[in-house]
């Protein structure tokens, strides 16, 4: 089969290919509960740049044994074929791959993933998508999508009508971010982003206020709040000093949800403490949460905004990732 794969690590960022398109052995069901799925669509994400330039070798290939490896952790498609003992699911099923195999195994990035013509899986990693959504629309929730849905279900426990939540950075993960806000919470939405577009997007997707960051965002957002600041800050970026500015906009006894990530968090314990603010880690989101997911998209309560490239073309993807040319996420179909 046809698959994009990456040879070696490019730590600057510089080289002109990063993947190169191949014929490689087709995957086979190994165990009774593997599934072979054919991939509709592939989502390109801020992670396969951070596996390209080896930033996640230190947790997952510190020998760089991986390599070469096929890369794409955001999958749909169709079920190609099954293991013995997989109940439920037959050739020909519409699907989304929620991207975690298990605590060791993450396609894409510690094992092959989905720029190819098929992935390999678990039964347990499918949910099945309902008639109104084709595999090539949705891949990007089975990552970013799910990162998005899942932090908002934490957040939107504790909001109220009288509390404001702020978005940083809308792009692909954070207008996911501001949708599920809309549909599962009564709180005003403040979005922040430094581009014009990102704001057009929050509007799009429901935020009561947009916030251009352009160093006078945190003022804007504790105006906005009587002075307080926001209940839950979802951090988006994580980077480029949002981690400052996000803890400057959490009210008192508020949360700060870090997703993005890059730059250290860098605060005084003891406004830490005086504040009582949290501060919470967020990775992914759980089988359930995917399956509750695509129930809001079912709904027509999210949606995302697509951008399709071939599998020929992934490294234009990629590099177009990389120079934040694209709008929304980038699909490559094979
Ligand atoms: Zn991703």
């Amino acid at each position: 089969m046809k698959a994009q794969v990456l040879h070696s690590y490019d730590e600057s960022m510089q080289k002109n290919r990063w993947v190169s398109l191949e014929n490689v052995p087709e995957p086979r069901i190994q165990g009774s509960t593997d599934v072979l799925v054919r991939i509709g669509g592939a989502g390109v994400c801020r992670t396969d740049l951070h596996v390209i330039e080896g930033a996640l070798r230190h947790h997952v290939d510190p020998n760089s044994k991986l390599l070469p490896l096929v890369l794409g952790h955001e999958n749909a498609g169709w079920v190609e074929e099954v293991g013995r003992d997989v109940e439920g699911f037959k050739k020909g099923d519409a699907v989304i791959v929620h991207p975690k195999i298990s605590d060791a195994y993450f396609p894409g990035i510690n094992c092959n993933g989905g720029f190819a013509e098929l992935v390999h899986t678990n039964a347990r990693n499918m949910v099945k998508l309902p008639i109104t959504l084709s595999p090539k629309e949705v891949a990007p929730y089975a990552d970013a999508g799910l990162t998005a849905y899942s932090v908002v279900k934490k957040a939107a426990r504790n909001l109220t009508p009288s509390d404001y939540c702020v978005v940083i950075g809308v792009g692909g993960l954070g207008y996911t971010a501001v949708q599920c806000l809309k549909a599962m919470c009564s709180a005003e939405i403040i979005a922040v982003d430094r581009a014009p577009g990102g704001l057009v997007l929050a509007r799009d997707g429901g935020a009561d206020h947009v916030v251009e960051a352009n160093g006078g965002e945190v003022d804007e957002v504790l105006s906005i709040t009587g002075g307080r600041g926001a209940q839950a800050v979802i951090d988006c970026v994580g980077d480029h000093g949002t981690t400052t500015s996000g803890l400057a906009m959490t009210r008192a006894a508020g949360t700060y949800y870090v997703v993005g990530y890059g730059e250290d968090i860098r605060v005084a314990t003891g406004d830490l403490v005086r504040a009582e603010k949290s501060i919470v880690g967020n990775l992914v989101g759980t089988w359930a949460e995917l399956t509750e997911l695509m129930r809001l998209a079912d709904r027509g309560l999210v949606k995302l905004i697509t951008q399709y490239y071939p599998l020929q073309d992934a490294d234009r993807a990629l590099q177009d990732l990389h120079k934040g040319l694209i709008k929304g996420r980038a699909v490559l179909i094979p």
